[in-house]
């Protein structure tokens, strides 16, 4: 949550431009902050994008035009098999630089970003700041909290309209891990802290939209070999 994630996407493919290479910038249609057609940071960094809905579009979408570096912005949204489609890319010739939370609420790691760490050539890592008062630490983890109270284990992985306004109820905040919370489990046993199954996983075809939690990032960038 506010670590810049998209700013330093933004500013890399800037730089790209500028060296004269073509770019891309991919966002999930499920992320709906920004408008399809132009991805916009927190600080108002904009950049044109294009939307799709899941990571099967995502090859099929860079064939239409000639880029030598695509981005993938909240990488997140896609689900496992985006490691998979920017690995190909990656071996055929592009530069791909992916952006993305690597742990969801509950500070367990999140969809493909454990793979896409582990895949990438270089990973830039950002963090915010914890906003617990008093704190200012280092900021590693995404605390949601519902009804100004800690999420529970159990909650949807992806909340539809989160909401990072500190005066809301429901909202997103940079956490350390000190003062990071999560509560047990609303329904059922506790099953805390284990990575959720691949199907727990909530796609963008689940209708399950945006999230604005962003505590920590993850910057995997995969040069063309
Ligand atoms: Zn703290």
């Amino acid at each position: 949550m506010f670590a810049g994630k998209t700013d330093e996407l933004l500013r890399l493919l800037r730089r790209a431009s500028v060296g004269g290479r073509s770019v891309m910038l991919i966002r999930p249609s499920a992320d709906t902050r920004s408008p399809a057609e132009v991805a916009e940071s927190r600080s108002g960094a904009r950049f044109d994008s294009i939307a799709v809905g899941s990571a099967s579009d995502i090859v099929p979408t860079v064939m239409t035009a000639r880029a030598e570096v695509i981005a993938i912005d909240e990488v997140e949204f896609f689900g496992y098999e985006v490691a998979a489609v920017a690995d190909r890319l990656a071996t055929d010739g592009y530069e791909v630089i992916v952006s993305g939370l690597d742990t969801d609420f509950a500070g367990r790691p999140f969809g493909a970003l454990p793979n896409l760490l582990a895949m990438a050539d270089s990973v830039t890592k950002l963090s915010a700041v914890c906003v617990f008062p008093g704190c200012g630490e280092e900021a590693t983890r995404t605390q949601r909290l519902v009804n100004n109270e800690p999420a529970a284990i159990d909650d949807a992985l992806i909340v539809v309209g989160g909401t990072e306004g500190a005066r809301e109820p429901d909202r997103y905040e940079a956490r350390c891990r000190t003062h990071h919370r999560v509560a047990p489990a609303r329904h059922g046993t506790n099953l805390a802290f284990t990575s959720p199954e691949p199907e727990a996983l909530t796609s963008p075809e689940s209708g399950v939209s945006s999230s604005n939690g962003h505590d920590e990032f993850s910057l995997s960038e995969l040069p063309a070999p």
